[in-house]
């Protein structure tokens, strides 16, 4: 492994040149353009699989205490915790046949937790669960999601396939009224929305895709009645088949060794390589993560939290890869700041980074047999640039006779589709089935983007205020003019890597509003001093990551190579010092967002 000392400012500077001819020759002028939503001709591609029969039943015209929208670990959580202080009665709406989110869509062959199962699973002090392996099988998780749902009675009042299609105060009520695409038009007091921010599957927009006459779909609505098999193998449908798979991301990477098993003959179509670190999967005991007394596994995602945020720890339970390269996750973390004098910033930086890539890319050579291929697969963008992925297969794969790594970027990705496969430069592939690893929409499921209609107090509509006066909130869960409407998800709030451990402090903040609410029959609404306020910290001394997106390879971290958005949504001091505020706000303040409930 090469170390951080042996990179002398002239090799840095030549890596730095390196890293933006390959980002240059991947920028695309259509940015996130060059995608379709998988709906109107192409809706097929978003079509539950899943569902056995078809649900029918009559439309709801009740009123429930809590209606949440989305049933994924977000909804479950919000579900949960609320329940776990109160015995409301809480409605979860999910488009999905059952719980568990991007679980329930995506159950590719090969899909396993990214994140040590132990401190990403939620509610395992809750539940009594421990997990089987450090990174569970997608399977596993869902299962989970279920445990979830039955512990905390949930199911009761879920409704599932079913789209909520708008959502209107009623004032007379000092209610919502939650209207969906079944006809369903019901009152719930509150409101709490967990819609996830990757949820609806997304295509390249590649001329000829509907012209294809072979057997297609995306990885998020696998067709087992095609392929055969399970999520852990055994694809017979394929044993005769010429497969081709687009994207190489987090889901590629884990699908492909499974493919490769299976198929008879696999293309994969890269047009950027992932980093693929090591996996180190292996089968976990209780006493191995110490789930030997209460609170095992909130003091274990605690800890991960707080290495991976850059924050001092005495011990590393988890010792992974994310854990281990936490100095280059958060470019960089508080911690690397603190510790370097600014004009040493960047070298000491990218030293690191420059080391932990060359490992990576190490690693390619050593795996892949053939040079022309391990070349290709070889990332060359700074670590994060993309998101991380982990495997000890992927690689391996690439040295199989039916495995042909088919590299794009010289054309910005495949050029077109026909009838009979797929065009990239000259050659024409032939393909029996073509799967999409293309990934997902950004930050426009649920009422983002306005894709669900909120209107409040005077039929004012969310998504106009918003572009009106910008996104205006107190700690990204409530807006004025919005009673009772609690918002879980990244704006004005904290991420992590664990993205559960931030849905579980966010479902436990929802709990505590609407426990708070109820025992002063008060409605939630902040007044536009607080959301000053809050914006106020916002924009205190936010990390500029500007840099570091503008420099890296095109994709969804970075608007397709266009840097971040130009504005300040995250609290900019981390998600363990977030956290604690929420805590201490909680205890003190929460008095100033409610207000007496209007009545007669
Ligand atoms: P991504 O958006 O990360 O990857 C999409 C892939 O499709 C990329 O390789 C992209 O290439 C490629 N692509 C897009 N258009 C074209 C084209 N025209 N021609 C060729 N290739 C193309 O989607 P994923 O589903 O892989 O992952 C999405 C997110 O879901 C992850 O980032 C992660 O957050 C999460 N995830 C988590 C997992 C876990 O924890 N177990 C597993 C899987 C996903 P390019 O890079 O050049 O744009």
């Amino acid at each position: 492994m090469t170390t951080a000392q042996a990179w002398t400012p002239d090799r840095l500077s030549a890596l730095r040149q390196r890293y933006r001819t390959e980002r240059d020759r991947r920028v695309r002028p259509d940015g996130a353009d060059q995608y379709r939503d998988a709906e109107t001709e192409f809706g097929y591609y978003a079509a539950d699989p899943y569902v056995a029969e078809p649900i029918t039943r009559d439309p709801l015209h009740d009123t429930v205490d809590v209606a949440v929208v989305g049933g994924g670990f977000g909804g479950l959580l919000a579900g949960a915790r609320i329940r776990q202080r109160g015995s409301h009665r809480v409605r979860i709406i999910d488009k999905g046949g059952d719980f568990g989110g991007t679980w329930y869509w995506n159950r590719y062959p090969g899909v396993h937790c990214d994140i040590e199962s132990h401190v990403y699973l939620p509610m395992l002090d809750e539940t009594g669960y421990v997990p089987e392996w450090k990174y569970s099988p997608g399977e596993e998780i869902r299962q989970h999601a279920v445990r979830m749902a039955e512990r905390f009675d949930l199911y009761a009042d879920a409704l599932f396939s079913t789209a909520v299609t708008a959502l209107d105060w009623d004032e007379d009520a000092q209610a919502w009224l939650v209207t969906t695409h079944r006809g369903d038009a019901f009152h719930a007091v509150y409101v709490v929305t967990a819609t996830g921010t990757l949820s609806d599957p997304k295509l390249p927009g590649i001329p000829g895709i509907e012209t294809f006459r072979g057997h297609t779909f995306h990885t998020s609505r696998w067709d087992y009645g095609y392929t055969g098999g399970t999520q852990f193998g055994g694809m017979t449908g394929l044993a005769d088949k010429r497969v081709g798979v687009i994207g190489t991301g987090a889901t590629g990477v884990q699908v492909v060794p499974m493919l490769a098993e299976d198929a008879r003959q696999l293309y994969v179509f890269q047009r950027t390589p992932s980093s693929v670190d090591v996996r180190g999967n292996r089968r976990t005991s209780a006493r191995d993560v110490g789930a030997d007394h209460d609170g095992w596994a909130r003091e274990r995602r605690e800890n991960f939290l707080r290495i991976v945020s850059g924050e001092h720890a005495d011990t590393d339970l988890v010792a992974d890869r994310w854990t281990s390269s936490a100095a280059l996750l958060e470019k960089l973390l508080p911690s690397f700041r603190r510790d370097s004098a600014a004009t040493d910033f960047e070298s000491a930086y990218e030293a690191a980074d420059a080391a932990k890539m060359d490992e990576l890319r190490t690693r390619v050579e050593q795996t892949v047999l053939d040079r022309h291929t391990a070349e290709k697969l070889k990332p060359w963008y700074r670590y994060a640039c993309k998101r991380p992925t982990f495997s000890d297969k992927y690689y391996a794969a690439f040295n199989r006779p039916n495995v042909t790594l088919v590299d794009t970027a010289d054309t910005h990705g495949i050029e077109r589709v026909t009838e009979h496969g797929v065009v990239v430069g000259d050659t024409a592939y032939e393909l029996d089935c073509l799967i999409f690893a293309t990934g997902f929409s950004v930050g426009v499921s649920g009422i983002l983007a306005g894709k669900i209609p909120v209107r409040g107090r005077g039929g004012i509509e969310l998504e106009q205020a918003r572009e009106d006066h910008g996104a205006r909130s107190l700690h990204g869960f409530t807006s004025n003019g919005f009673p009772n409407l609690i918002q879980m998800g990244t704006l004005h709030n904290a991420s992590s890597v664990n993205y559960t451990h931030i849905l579980d402090e966010q479902a436990t903040h929802a709990a505590a509003l609407v426990e708070a609410a109820e025992a002063t029959h008060a409605v939630i609404e902040p007044s536009t001093e607080l959301e000053d306020a809050w914006l106020a910290v916002l924009a205190e001394g936010a990390p500029d990551h500007e840099w570091f997106h503008a420099e890296c390879t095109p994709g969804y971290y970075n608007r397709e190579g266009r840097g971040r958005p130009n504005t300040r949504s995250s609290y900019p001091h981390g998600a363990v010092a977030f956290h604690e505020h929420l805590r201490r706000w909680r205890a003190e303040s929460i008095g100033e967002v409610l207000r007496p409930r209007v009545t007669g």
